[in-house]
């Protein structure tokens, strides 16, 4: 069946699993994020050179984000300029320099930490996550710049593996990084109530953690839980879950850390 399990504890616990977490992008949704909208905050930027910034910037990132805005601008035969101290801010985007420019590129909550308020664009952000879109902000020089959105769509088998699970009496839950509005729109899509969003790259593990011990109030006994996921991020949950399943697709990392590897990611 494609299902690979590096030991037999693995096949034997995951019998007896209460609960399962799934991890949003790359595991739940395809990974092959686009850019759909692009929109800059205006005079003198335009869309084409809000873009050839951010993809600029996002060239030295190894985020899936990050490359679906790079191949966006080439598409479109924007010119890619180099950039000095780029710098990865985990769970929330990156800091570079270009041109002389300083570049901030990222979530809602980069902004927030750095004072930048999104002045006519919040109600179409707004919009934009609660149509299940992933929204990447950027600033120029401390000033809102404008922001880019991305789709990824979710897998064609996801919904009916949440439904499945469910009616077995599997308590399915999602993890992510990205924003709340946006992973409660694609956890509605496919029928999860469970939600922690806005989740940091180092607090995954934990909230593999919380599950587990959540279910010691209402059985007496921690809960037995698995993880699903493909990231690097994904690695330190994977471990720390009574069963760690990887995507096939996914980061070697991530399979690694795993007991169980869906050989053909479904
Ligand atoms: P996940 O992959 O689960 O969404 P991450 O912790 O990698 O979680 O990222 C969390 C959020 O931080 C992303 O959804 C995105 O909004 C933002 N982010 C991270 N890296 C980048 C990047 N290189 N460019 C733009 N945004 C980023
Ligand atoms: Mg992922």
């Amino acid at each position: 069946n494609g299902i690979l399990f590096k030991n037999a504890a693995a096949l034997e616990q995951a019998a007896k699993l209460q609960a399962i977490i799934f991890d949003k992008t790359g595991t739940l949704t395809e990974g092959k994020p686009q850019v759909v909208e692009v929109m800059a905050a205006g005079n003198p930027l335009t869309p084409d050179e809000l873009l050839r910034l951010v993809a600029s910037a996002e060239q030295s990132s190894e985020h899936p984000l990050a490359q679906a805005i790079v191949d966006k601008a080439k598409a479109q035969n924007l010119k890619i300029e180099n950039t000095s101290g780029f710098e990865a801010i985990p769970g929330h985007g990156l800091k570079a320099t270009i041109a002389g420019k300083t570049l901030l590129v990222g979530n809602r909550k980069l902004m927030r930490d750095n004072n930048i308020s999104m002045e006519g664009m919040a109600e179409r952000a707004a919009t934009l996550e609660g149509a299940g879109r992933t929204v990447i902000y950027s600033a120029v020089d401390g000033k809102f710049a404008g922001l880019i959105a991305i789709a990824d769509a979710v897998r064609p088998n996801a919904k009916q593996a949440v439904e499945k699970l469910t009616a077995m009496g599997v308590q399915v839950a999602m993890l992510t990084g990205d924003n709340r509005a946006t992973a409660e729109r694609i956890a509605g899509e496919l029928g999860i109530t469970t939600v922690f969003a806005e989740v940091l790259p180092g607090q995954k593990a934990d909230k593999v953690k919380e599950l587990q011990s959540q279910g010691a109030t209402t059985t007496g006994r921690p809960y037995m839980v698995a993880m699903v996921g493909d990231g690097i991020n994904d690695a330190p949950a994977l471990a720390q879950a009574d069963v760690g399943i990887a995507i096939g697709t996914g980061t070697d990392v991530a399979m690694e850390a795993a007991d169980v590897v869906l050989m053909k990611s479904d």
